[in-house]
């Protein structure tokens, strides 16, 4: 029986001084005030170069992050394999702007996903398309073409050939890839290569799967296209759903720029585009697979639902269920261990390096409604089982 409550499977591989730990650091991303502080902060101390190690390593860091190396992520693989959870991981080193950043951002990530070949407990490897190229150029790429320079011109051509071949890379190695979705500004380019490589890479099975960010009101017709694409040309399409990590940047945007508002109306609507796409691609699971990254209970329950009303082979390698590293651990590894496929995404980088992402996930906790109350209200029911045992 699927119950997300059951903090005693939740927290297995959690140690009382680990689940302390987490929940002091939970208790302190709930107040708005201090992680804002704390993100004008470390931007600061980054523009300086001041050391944020010795703060951000042994909080954020250690909740969030698997490691510096792949090598450091090899102790979270074997735990998350312990509770049956796949890992995806994750180098998650972002904003280098300059050639040789980028050169060795896309240098790591084929690294990865040569990593995951030896290891059947990565279930995909992954990538941030905007790691492996400047902002100016995947945003004029994607909103204004005409405007890119030679120059521009070339450097996306250099973005189009790394984007293959990390695609490429993981169709010889047989590892399926995700291709994170990103700003809206950005995405139009990004849909354009997933698109190329689910076509020239997805023949026999989905390797190469595309992010569809359900906030977004256009995506179900965009998933529609997908599909036909793929029965007009004789593919097999990867599809990974989320409901979108930059709402409140769009919505910004989209005003001060003067374009329609590019996200759903409310939350309701998006939780409906959610659902609306997850459904789809499930009645459709003979021709594409499914991932689906989310921490709403609801979404989980809803497809693990659908999977066994449908008849669904629960282990079957087609779908998976995905939450990040330190988030939501009673929805993993309960599913887990009611049979459904599940991976964590593992993020690794220098602590400098993976900043960006700890703060969007301090903030994340703050703002996303009811997520840290549940985080805090899980690890006290565990710390209080633990007395009375
Ligand atoms: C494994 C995994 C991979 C991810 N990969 C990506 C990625 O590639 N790209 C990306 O952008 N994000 C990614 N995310 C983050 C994701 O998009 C969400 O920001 C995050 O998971 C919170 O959404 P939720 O479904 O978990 O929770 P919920 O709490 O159910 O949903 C919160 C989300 O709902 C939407 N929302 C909230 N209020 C409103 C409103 N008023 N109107 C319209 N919509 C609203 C926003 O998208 C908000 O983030 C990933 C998350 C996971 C778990």
């Amino acid at each position: 029986m699927l119950d997300f409550n059951n903090t005693e499977i939740a927290f297995a591989s959690k140690s009382n001084s680990e689940l302390g730990n987490a929940y002091l650091l939970f208790n302190v991303m709930k107040r708005p005030g201090v992680v804002k502080f704390g993100k004008f902060a470390s931007n600061i101390a980054l523009s300086i170069h001041f050391p944020l190690g010795w703060i951000v390593k042994p909080t954020l860091y250690k909740q969030f992050v698997g490691g510096e190396t792949l090598q450091d992520c090899t102790k979270y693989i074997d735990l998350l394999k312990r509770n049956h959870v796949k890992s995806t991981l994750d180098y998650s080193a972002e904003s280098k702007q300059t050639p040789e950043g980028i050169q060795a951002t896309f240098a790591e990530t084929l690294r990865s996903i040569d990593f995951a070949r030896e290891n059947p407990q990565i279930a995909y490897a992954v990538f941030k398309p905007s790691t492996i190229t400047t902002d100016t150029v995947l945003s004029k790429a994607s909103e204004k073409r005409e405007d890119l320079s030679i120059e521009e011109l070339k450097e996306f051509r250099e973005f189009r050939e790394r984007f293959m071949t990390l695609c490429r890379r993981a169709y010889d190695n047989n590892i399926r890839i995700l291709v994170d979705a990103e700003d809206y500004c950005f995405q139009d380019a990004i849909d354009e290569l997933t698109d190329e490589a689910m076509r020239q890479f997805n023949t026999k099975r989905a390797i190469v799967f595309a992010t569809l960010q359900m906030y977004r009101h256009d995506r179900m017709a965009y998933l529609q296209r997908i599909y036909d694409d793929a029965l007009k040309t004789g593919y097999y399409p990867g599809i990974k759903f989320v409901r979108g990590a930059y709402m409140e940047e769009e919505r910004k945007r989209a005003g001060e720029m003067g374009y329609p508002d590019p996200i759903c109306k409310d939350k309701q609507a998006t939780d409906d585009n959610f659902d609306a796409g997850v459904s789809y691609v499930v009645d459709h699971i003979d021709r594409m697979e499914l991932f689906m990254g989310t921490h709403n209970e609801q979404s989980n329950y809803k497809l693990a639902t659908l999977i066994d009303k449908k008849n669904l082979d629960r282990g079957s390698e087609r779908i998976f269920f995905s939450q990040l590293l330190g988030m939501s651990d009673n929805i993993s590894f309960n599913l887990a261990h009611n049979g459904y496929n599940v991976t964590k995404y593992v993020p690794y980088a220098k602590v400098r390096d993976v900043l960006p992402y700890l703060l969007r996930r301090a903030e994340e906790n703050t703002s996303v409604a009811g997520q840290t109350g549940r985080e805090l209200r899980m690890l006290k029911a565990e710390m209080e089982r633990r007395k009375k045992e």
